[in-house]
């Protein structure tokens, strides 16, 4: 479905990703793990456009979304992110953080978009929650309002950016049982994480990301249990 060839990133002159190659293809959950400032943000945000690359290219079923003419809200709605921090529209009840996306940019009518986020909430455990306000409810149920509102545009790909490492630790199981539960029923993912556990029992595979590149790729055996490089198993040492 992805296809990444030599993506680099650089930030005011420093190569923050420097030659990443690899693919995301359809039904697969890939974990992206790795230490902090290595680029693992950057590399989600490129793939939707929050950044623009500096090089290299993206390919969604065979189409360069790094050509002028690409729709960029489009590939946002295509491959949508929930982030570490929520970005939840505070002003906005829950109901209607769901529902202003569909309605705003995909043309779908109110009552369609209200019936199919509840559907949502249903899904993520929060229909008692639909006219509540962000600020009302904790970070984990924040955090699964999230998931729900990114699944309301109907994506083809969720980038997950450490989607529990905001969460109070009594919270993190929560949000990860809806993402394990979207793994189960097929959703194409790409995962940041520093949940260890989590990405070997989810993934089908798992990038170690390092100093900008993808220093080893492998299936989450290898990577957790048998790493064949020395950093990687340096990195899976000290995490455990
Ligand atoms: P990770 O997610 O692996 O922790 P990031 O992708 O967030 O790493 O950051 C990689 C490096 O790029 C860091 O050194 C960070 O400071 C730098 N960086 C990220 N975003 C920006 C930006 N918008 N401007 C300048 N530097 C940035
Ligand atoms: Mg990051």
């Amino acid at each position: 479905m992805i296809k990444v060839e030599h993506l680099s990133k650089q930030f005011d002159g420093v190569a923050v990703l420097k030659d990443v190659t690899t693919e995301i293809k359809t039904g697969e959950v890939v974990s992206i793990i790795g230490p902090s400032g290595t680029g693992k943000s950057t590399f989600l945000r490129c793939l939707n456009l929050l950044e623009t690359p500096s090089g290299g290219s993206i390919l969604i079923d065979g189409v360069d979304i790094l050509d002028k003419k690409t729709d960029v809200a489009g590939i946002r709605q295509k491959m949508n992110m929930v982030f570490q921090s929520f970005n939840l529209f505070s002003h906005l009840s829950v109901l209607d953080n769901l529902t202003i996306g569909p309605v705003r940019l995909k043309g779908t009518n109110k009552a369609a978009a209200r019936q199919k986020a509840m559907d949502l909430l249903r899904l993520v455990g929060l229909a008692e929650k639909a006219g509540n306000f962000p600020d009302e409810l904790s970070g984990g149920q924040k955090q699964r309002v999230a998931i729900a509102r990114c699944l309301a545009m109907e994506p083809q790909i969720i980038l997950f950016d450490e989607p529990t490492s905001a969460l109070d630790p009594t919270m993190v199981s929560e949000v990860l049982s809806v993402i394990r539960r979207l793994a189960r029923e097929g959703m194409t993912m790409a995962i940041v994480t520093h949940e260890m556990d989590f990405a070997r029992d989810v993934s089908n595979r798992v990038l170690y990301m390092d100093e900008g590149i993808i220093y080893e790729e492998g299936p989450p055996e290898q990577i957790f249990e048998n790493p064949q490089r020395e950093k990687t198993r340096a990195f899976i040492h000290r995490i455990r």
